[in-house]
């Protein structure tokens, strides 16, 4: 059962961008930006537990309808984040419909808003459907750190860039990956199964050596006890490598604050996802627009000493020219 980030882009990358993270090790996933998601099948749609926004022009927020279409009447919370002003933007969403019949749903959907100003101060407010998307108990945290998402497994840190108007960037991070050595497991005698999950959260939870874990035996008799130490079983069967990386990043100017802190966040960074809406033989315009070119976008790839580029949300004007863009943003990564 290794944990794998599976990300993929929503859409085609002259449409509405956003990125779809599957975490299959915890049957669920994470949608950075929301824009058109009809592109997503219903049971993908499902399974999103966190929606990241960069900011709130529509491209990256109109697919919120279609998200609360799909998971209305399920027993969930989601979470969304966003830059300042985002609590208020999904409490006047929710406001837009009559919500009189919720009472007879079998199950509610909550959104947990969490919103970071430019200075990192976070604030939250949960809209359940049980109290008919009502705004209930703000909470403040003063946290300069940018960690949006912490959990024993991942997690997501943000940083404000400019584009005219606060836009977020995001690192996700697997904090460990534990794998088990399936040989070594069996060669003690040890049977595959759902003790294995709560044998990782217990070394995630980073757990004394002396902590009990229960197990499952091949052929379980009279000797064989019912637990095993975790220090043990971290000894013997498994292996830690360092987690992975990803950065996604949109609508930004090339401005000397906001290279300097999207390389500080892509910092070796497995994949970076980020736009290069124009062609560098149009720079100009992207200045104006307060967007990346390709070129741009390459040499940030490289500053930030990224495995891999992906580059995406290309300006309309260039369609049929896609490869040309990606191949712009790579040279420049490759320092060519
Ligand atoms: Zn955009």
């Amino acid at each position: 059962m290794p944990r794998h980030f599976d990300p993929t882009l929503v859409n085609d990358r002259f449409d509405d961008p956003g990125l779809y993270v599957d975490l299959a090790f915890e049957r669920r996933a994470l949608l950075f930006d929301i824009g058109d998601i009809a592109g997503l099948p219903t049971r993908k749609i499902l399974r999103i537990s966190d929606v990241f926004v960069s900011h709130r022009h529509m491209d990256h927020f109109a697919g919120f309808d279609q998200l609360l279409r799909r998971v209305l009447g399920r027993e969930k919370v989601i979470g969304i984040y966003g830059p300042a002003g985002s609590i208020e933007a999904i409490g006047h969403k929710l406001k837009a419909y009559t919500w009189n019949l919720l009472d007879g749903y079998d199950g509610n959907v909550s959104f947990r808003v969490t919103e970071m100003d430019a200075v990192g101060n976070m604030t939250s407010a949960l809209f359940s459907g049980r109290e008919s998307f009502s705004r209930q108990h703000a909470e403040r945290r003063a946290e300069a750190d940018g960690l949006l998402l912490k959990e024993p497994g991942i997690q997501v840190r943000a940083t404000t860039l400019d584009h005219g108007v606060p836009v977020l960037a995001f690192a996700l991070e697997e904090r460990a990956q534990i794998n088990v050595w399936r040989n070594k497991l069996e060669a003690a005698g040890l049977a595959v199964g759902p003790w294995l999950r709560d044998f990782k959260e217990a070394v995630l939870h980073g757990r004394a050596d002396a902590f009990p874990i229960e197990v499952s035996w091949q052929a379980p008799d009279a000797d064989t006890p019912k637990t095993l130490p975790l220090g043990q079983l971290r000894n013997e069967i498994m292996r830690v490598s360092t987690g992975r990386k990803i950065a996604y990043v949109v609508d930004c100017a090339f401005t000397r604050a906001n290279v300097e802190k999207i390389v500080a966040l892509a910092k070796d960074a497995d994949t970076l996802f980020i736009e290069a809406t124009f062609f560098e033989a149009d720079a100009a315009i992207a200045a104006q627009r307060r967007h990346l070119t390709a070129h741009q976008a390459g040499t940030i790839a490289r500053l930030a000493g990224v495995k891999r580029l992906v580059t995406f949300h290309y300006s309309p004007r260039y369609r049929g020219e896609g490869e040309r863009l990606a191949e712009e943003a790579q040279l420049a990564f490759l320092g060519r």
